[in-house]
């Protein structure tokens, strides 16, 4: 059978439910009913914001899986479907590189009837995340500047009050007019991260949705079962001029959802040595 015919049989013809509010249907659902073949429908009466957001006005619900899994669960509670695709983005310090802003998007499909689950994901330092203190409007205006204004928004606040989704100069001193008013004058700008929003995010929710069809399309070895994915990294290849281990991947295990089969793939990255300069004997 070919792969689209599994899949085909495996989701076709479904609805599926997409646990969003910020438009991110946009750019999941024609990927989605492409490849998966499913109806994806967005559901009118979720209100993702309760599973917190990006501007601290709710807090996060535990982890970003936990987050993605929550929401689509709430989806599939109220719409009585059995397929339900939720997103969820982090944003914060790269982990190895902590002056340089980092978004991970992850992706969730959850299959009651199939009893399935799987998460495609993108991570990059292409980001405009920022915030900054500032004391007057013409802070504001460079600060926008900088990061995409006004494709765009940004929010400004001060400790009380926050005044979102900004994507106009006359919205922005309108805003500023307004916390001006107020005794609190501690006031900071920050760029909005929600996807209808942030079309620099869009583009990684897209790659994560991507990510997460590429994973279905992988099929298991032994029983064509979708979603034949890595499950653990080895490492150990060796290198070129000393043949001694190195902490680079050698192998990646893929395991079966369904039949348990487990295969080793050998040279991941297509390298069959390493260089000398990952090599902990050559460059100490
Ligand atoms: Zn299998
Ligand atoms: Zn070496």
């Amino acid at each position: 059978m070919e792969i689209k015919e599994v899949i085909a049989n495996f989701f076709g013809k479904r609805m599926a439910t997409l646990a969003t509010m910020h438009q991110k249907e946009k750019v999941m659902s024609p990927l989605l009913e492409k490849h998966l073949r499913v109806r994806v429908h967005v559901p009118t009466q979720l209100n993702t914001d309760t599973f917190g957001t990006f501007t601290r006005d709710v807090d996060r619900m535990g982890n970003q899986l936990e987050a993605a899994r929550h929401k689509a669960q709430h989806a599939l509670s109220l719409t009585g479907h059995t397929i339900a695709i939720a997103s969820e983005g982090l944003f914060g310090p790269h982990p190895l590189v902590p002056w340089v802003g980092y978004n991970r998007e992850l992706v969730l499909l959850i299959d009651v009837e199939n009893q399935f689950e799987i998460i495609g994901e993108s991570m990059t330092t292409d980001t405009n995340l920022k915030s900054l203190q500032i004391k007057n409007i013409e802070d504001a205006h460079r600060f926008c500047e900088k990061v995409g204004f006004p494709e765009h928004a940004v929010i400004v606040r001060n400790n009380n009050e926050w005044i979102k989704g900004i994507t106009s100069k006359k919205e922005l001193e309108q805003a500023f007019e307004r916390l001006m008013k107020s005794a609190d004058k501690d006031f900071s700008i920050e760029t909005d991260m929600r996807a209808m929003f942030n079309p620099t995010r869009m583009k990684y929710i897209e790659a994560a949705t991507q990510n997460l069809i590429d994973k279905i399309y992988s099929l298991c070895s032994k029983c064509s079962y979708p979603g034949f994915e890595v499950v653990e990294r080895k490492k150990g290849l060796l290198c070129r001029e000393c043949g001694l281990k190195t902490p680079l991947i050698i192998a990646d295990v893929y395991r079966c959802k369904k039949c348990g089969h487990c295969e080793e793939k050998l040279y991941p990255k297509g390298k069959t040595f390493a260089d000398p300069v990952n090599c902990l004997f050559c460059n100490p």
